[in-house]
C-alpha cells in the first residue's frame, strides 16, 4: 500500500512516498525555488544503512503544476512509483483548517471550496497548500486525496483556552481565536511517548515541545490538546528562528507610528526578521549556539531568551495540567540540542522535573528518556515524523470513508 505525502509551500514542494506495511520511505524529495531560474528537484531513494541516494535534477520549474509533474517523473524513473494507480492515496498537509476542519478529510470539490474559505485565516500558508491540492486533483483525479490539518489536533481546546480577551463579535464575525499549529507533530510524539512509556495515551498528561524553525508547546490532558502556544497564526508563543513569539501587541501600533511601516511590512518584520534572527542575526540554532560558545553576547542572550520562554510555558502548562507524566522534546532543536533541553528544564526540581546530564548528552537518534532516576516527571526526546503521521491519517481517513460505521 503506497501513500504519497505532499507539503506544498509558496516556492517549494516537499514529498515522501511511503510503503505503509512497514511504514518505510520508498522515496522522498523537494522541489525548490519554483519559478526561479535556479529551481531544482532533489530526489532521494533509500540506500544501505539508513542513507539516501540523492539525484539533483536542475531544470527550470515554472510553477507548482510543473513541479508536481517533475515529481511524478522522478518517482517513475527511479521505479518508486511506476504509475499513479499504485497509490492508495495522497495526503496533503494543510496549515489552517479553522473550526470547519476538525479532522482529516477526503477531498471533494466541496472540500476545496471550504479550504478556499480558510485562506484569509492563513494567507501566508494556505494558498500554496490549496494550489498543491488543486493541481494534484487535476493530474491524478482517480487517486483518493486527503487533507490533514496542522490545526486539527488542537480543536479539543476548551473555550477558556482558545478565546482571546477581545470583543466577542471578532470571534463570531471574523473567527478570531487561538487555533494552534504543529498539531500533527504534537499528536505523533504524544502517541510515541505513550508507546514508549507503555501506557495508553488516554491515561497520560503531557507537555510536548516542538522546537524546529517554528516552535510551539502543547498541554495534553488524557491524550487531548487542551492548550497550545501558537495562536490564531503561528506567530504567537515561543521564540522561533525568525518569529518573535509572544510580544506586547501594542508594539505593533508603536512601530507603525514611529517608523511609518505598513501593516504588511510589520507582519513581515515579526515573522521573518525577529526571533533568534532579530536578537543575534542568525536564525539557525546551530549557528546561534556556536556564536554563543565563541562569546558573542547577543547570541548568548538569544539562547537565554529562547530557553527562558520555553521554561515559562512548561511552568504555565504544569499549572494548567495539575499532574504531568512527561515532557517531550521534538523538532530539530528539541531532538538535537542537549544544551537547550537542559537550560529549559533547569531549576524545575521543585516541580519534579530533573534532567540527567549524561543521558541528555548522549547522541542517540531514537526515542529515549533523559530524566534522572529521582525525577517524578519523565523527560523524553522523540524524533517527530509529520509526514508519516500524515500518511497514517490519510490511510485511516480513506478506509473510514470506504467502510462507514
Ligand atoms: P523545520 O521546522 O523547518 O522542520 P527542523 O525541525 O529541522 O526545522 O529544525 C531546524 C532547527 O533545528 C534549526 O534551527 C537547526 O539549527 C536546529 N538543529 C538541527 N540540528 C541541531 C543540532 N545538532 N544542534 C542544535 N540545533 C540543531
Amino acid at each position: 500500500m503506497k501513500v504519497l505525502v505532499i507539503n506544498c509551500g509558496s516556492s517549494s514542494i516537499k514529498y515522501q512516498l511511503f510503503a505503509m506495511g512497514g511504514c518505510s520511505v520508498i522515496a522522498a524529495g523537494v522541489v525548490e525555488r519554483i519559478g526561479e531560474a535556479d529551481s531544482r528537484l532533489i530526489h532521494r531513494r533509500p540506500a544501505d544503512s539508513g542513507r539516501f541516494d540523492e539525484t539533483v535534477h536542475a531544470q527550470s520549474i515554472l510553477d507548482h503544476r510543473d513541479g508536481l509533474q517533475h515529481i511524478a517523473a522522478a518517482l517513475r524513473e527511479s521505479d518508486a512509483l511506476r504509475d499513479p494507480s499504485e497509490l492508495f492515496g495522497i495526503g496533503h498537509r494543510v496549515v489552517h483548517g479553522g473550526e470547519a476542519f476538525q479532522r482529516p478529510i477526503l477531498i471533494s470539490s466541496k472540500v476545496v471550496e471550504g479550504l478556499r474559505e480558510m485562506v484569509p485565516l492563513a494567507p501566508l500558508h494556505n494558498p500554496a497548500n490549496l494550489l498543491g491540492i488543486e493541481v494534484s486533483l487535476e493530474l491524478v483525479p482517480d487517486v483518493p486525496q486527503v487533507a490533514v490539518f496542522d490545526t486539527a489536533f488542537h480543536q479539543s481546546m476548551p473555550p477558556h483556552a482558545f478565546h482571546y480577551a477581545l470583543p466577542h463579535e471578532l470571534y463570531t464575525a471574523h473567527h478570531v481565536r487561538r487555533y494552534g499549529f504543529h498539531g500533527t507533530s504534537h499528536y505523533y510524539v504524544a502517541k510515541q511517548a505513550a508507546s514508549h512509556l507503555g501506557k495508553p495515551l488516554e491515561a497520560l498528561n503531557l507537555i510536548t515541545l516542538h522546537l524546529g524553525n517554528g516552535a510551539s508547546a502543547a498541554a495534553i490532558r488524557a491524550g487531548k490538546s487542551i492548550d497550545t502556544s501558537m495562536g490564531m497564526t503561528p506567530l504567537e508563543g515561543l521564540i522561533m528562528g525568525t518569529r518573535c513569539g509572544d510580544i506586547d501587541p501594542a508594539i505593533h501600533f508603536f512601530l507603525a507610528r514611529t517608523t511609518g511601516k505598513s501593516n504588511d511590512e510589520l507582519e513581515s518584520l515579526l515573522n521573518t526578521e525577529s526571533g533568534l534572527k532579530g536578537i543575534c542575526g542568525k536564525n539557525d540554532m546551530r549557528e546561534v549556539m556556536s556564536l554563543s560558545d565563541s562569546g558573542d553576547d547577543r547570541a548568548r542572550l538569544a539562547v537565554e531568551m529562547y530557553c527562558y520562554r520555553i521554561k515559562k510555558y512548561i511552568g504555565a502548562y504544569f499549572a494548567v495540567l495539575g499532574r504531568v507524566d512527561a515532557i517531550v522534546f521534538t523538532g530539530g532543536i528539541g531532538e538535537n540540542a542537549a544544551l537547550i533541553r537542559q537550560r529549559a528544564c533547569e531549576g524545575l526540581a521543585a516541580l519534579g522535573i530533573i534532567i540527567d546530564e549524561r543521558r541528555n548528552k548522549m547522541p542517540v537518534r531514537e526515542a529515549r528518556e533523559i530524566q534522572r532516576n529521582d525525577s517524578a516527571v519523565s523527560i523524553l526526546v522523540i524524533p517527530t515524523d509529520e509526514e508519516l503521521e500524515i500518511a497514517t491519517q490519510t490511510v485511516a481517513c480513506i478506509q473510514a470513508e470506504r467502510e462507514p460505521g
